[in-house]
């Protein structure tokens, strides 16, 4: 099996994702964000781009949850998602946070994201 094209690395403090031979690596050899040398964690690549057409399609589930009143968490479709994460992947660098990800791809590309769930 080729890891490069089933596993996908994902920052667990940023924004980053990308192949396993796109990542920087730490002293100990370990998989690091090539921008921001913060830790990453494998993903199936199916199911990262699955999560994100999910989102924006709006075929997404919530957790079930006890709270009253019940939030109004019926999922919506998110247009621009996968885009913005295409545009993502050909930026330089890293987000430090999704938020900072969704301003940066509203200022440079002119596109908006509504990211309310
Ligand atoms: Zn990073």
């Amino acid at each position: 099996m080729d890891t490069q094209t089933v596993t996908i690395l994902e920052g667990t403090s940023c924004t980053w994702f990308g192949s396993p031979n796109q990542a920087g690596e730490n002293p100990d050899r370990e998989c690091i964000c090539p921008f921001c040398a913060g830790p990453v964690v494998a993903r199936d690549r199916t199911a990262f781009q699955k999560r994100i057409t999910d989102f924006e399609a709006g075929t997404y589930e919530w957790p079930i949850s006890n709270l009253q009143p019940d939030p109004n968490w019926e999922p919506v479709p998110h247009p621009n998602f996968s885009k913005m994460y295409a545009w993502a992947a050909t930026q330089n660098r890293c987000f430090k946070h999704f938020m900072h990800m969704v301003n940066a791809f509203k200022k440079y590309t002119g596109e908006t994201l509504d990211v309310t769930p």
